[in-house]
């Protein structure tokens, strides 16, 4: 109603009063026409009678009526239709809903084949892009310690969820690897079908509940297609390797309690229902040392994992989005101090880690000092000093760059230049995620789409590369909104 108003720049009982005027008129002229409510020429009449200009919209041709009600947001559609007959007629019009499906929810398929289906673009909108609306975007897998990121997009007139997994140990500049996990669409005009596309046997039969706002679970009505002929070891192990790049053989030489972690998620995933939350990417702000986003990087023998890098006045943060065992899913990996950069040591010195060593535990003591400082500053004032974001660092020269002697990098492949390095601490703990413990070590830029951490204490260094996937309906709605979900996700992991 309130979107006629707007656009007759009439309340919709004055609309109507002046449909049954124009009506009256027509009648005097003497018009034979059987006067029905869905009078096409009360909309078809194009001008107004003869010296005026229209007043009404029902005064206007249909075509451009299409166009009007073409260029409203789909939303705002079936209140218009309540209006009156005629505008609910022209509201049938299926270009309408074309442009709507293209628009809002970028549709570029030739919805005109649709026809042959019997589904119309209206269908189509309402029944399966307006319905599904909410399930677009980034997703966390709720499995344990070990997360994931899911990829609810549309494509074509299917939305597909693509579960994105991180490239085969240690490539970490390969792209990503990606499989569908269900997909949703009109098979007939009734109502829109959910299959699972687990396993190698096809799309079948699937469920999806939308729990409550950014969160929605998902589950197969036919496990027997995630079977393989080979059993359920030979299942584990393809498993294993399509999904996690990894043999049995490896994860049992080191990690036992981890083997029984994989067969409980690798069962749950087969056999129930998974649950999603919503992850948002992180706002950029033009004072970043490097556009945020999400990095896949090296993290020891746990195979590669998915960080999220985001920045926060004078620090930057890395996400774990995936998990292990000792550092589950939703924790902070790296903390990066953005108003401590390190000088590394001179050429003839960088090979030597005590040198390195030195230098960022004096680091390390600086920042314990200047915190002290400030908690006594701030008990004194008892007000919090305003967080200035670190002022930006462009135009810094390249400088030699090599890992010092006995630390070890699962990728030897390392740009050996770099920018600008920054103290930082990097969390470890013991299985099960006991005695968490933030650790000093060594943020390493290396140029737009590389960064690299020295773990001190683990003498390790992991290399994490940009995902350059552009997703979609996955900026958050605000700073405070993406806060708000870090938080959630750091706590849901614990
Ligand atoms: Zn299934």
């Amino acid at each position: 109603m309130a979107v006629c108003a707007r656009l007759c720049g009439v309340g919709p009982a004055r609309g109507c009063r002046r449909r049954s005027a124009a009506r009256e008129q027509r009648r005097g002229a003497a018009d034979s026409e059987p006067d029905t409510d869905t009078d096409p020429e009360e909309a078809g009449g194009g001008a107004g009678p003869a010296g005026r200009a229209p007043l009404s919209l029902l005064e206007l041709p249909p075509e451009l009526l299409v166009q009007i009600f073409g260029s409203l947001p789909g939303t705002d559609l079936p209140s218009l239709a309540r209006v009156c007959t005629t505008f609910r007629r022209i509201l049938s019009t299926d270009t309408i809903w074309r442009r709507r499906c293209r628009e809002e929810y970028g549709v570029c398929e030739n919805l005109r084949k649709l026809e042959i289906t019997g589904v119309s673009c209206r269908d189509v909108y309402a029944k399966l892009l307006h319905r599904y609306r909410h399930i677009l975007g980034l997703w966390q897998p709720d499995i344990g310690p070990y997360g994931g990121l899911l990829n609810v997009v549309v494509d074509g007139l299917f939305i597909i969820g693509w579960m994105y997994l991180p490239p085969h140990d240690p490539h970490v500049d390969d792209p990503m690897r990606f499989k569908p996990l269900f997909r949703i669409h009109l098979m007939e005009r009734k109502c829109a079908t959910v299959e699972c596309m687990y396993g190698h046997k096809g799309p079948h039969n699937g469920h999806i509940q939308i729990v409550k706002k950014d969160e929605f679970s998902t589950k197969c009505n036919q496990t027997d297609h995630h079977r393989m002929s080979g059993g359920r070891q030979e299942e584990f192990r393809t498993w294993l390797r399509e999904e996690w790049g990894r043999t049995l053989e490896d994860i049992f030489h080191e990690h036992m309690q981890e083997l029984i972690l994989m067969k409980f998620i690798y069962t749950s995933q087969y056999d129930n229902c998974l649950t999603y939350r919503r992850i948002y990417l992180p706002p950029s702000s033009p004072e970043d040392l490097i556009q945020p986003g999400l990095f896949k990087g090296t993290y020891g023998s746990h195979g590669l994992e998915i960080v999220m890098l985001s920045f926060h006045g004078k620090k930057a943060k890395g996400t774990k989005i995936t998990g292990d065992p000792n550092i589950p899913a939703g924790q902070q990996t790296v903390e990066i101090d953005l108003a401590h950069p390190l000088q590394l040591p001179d050429i003839e010195n960088l090979r030597d880690f005590s040198e390195l060593s030195r230098i960022v535990l004096e680091v390390q003591e600086q920042v314990r000092r200047e915190e002290q400082e400030q908690q006594q500053e701030e008990e004194e004032h008892s007000q919090q000093a305003a967080s200035q974001p670190a002022s930006p660092l462009g135009g810094e020269a390249s400088q030699p760059f090599v890992l010092p002697m006995g630390v070890i990098s699962r990728n030897e492949d390392y740009p050996r230049t770099c920018r600008i390095c920054f103290y930082g601490t990097g969390l470890i703990a013991g299985h099960g995620f006991t005695s968490p413990e933030r650790t000093p070590g060594v943020f390493v830029l290396f140029d737009d789409d590389r960064f690299g951490f020295i773990w001190l204490e683990l003498k390790s260094f992991s290399l994490y590369s940009r995902i350059k996937v552009p997703f979609q309906n996955a900026q958050a709605p605000s700073r405070e909104a993406f806060d708000e979900m870090l938080k959630n996700i750091q706590s849901l992991a614990t």
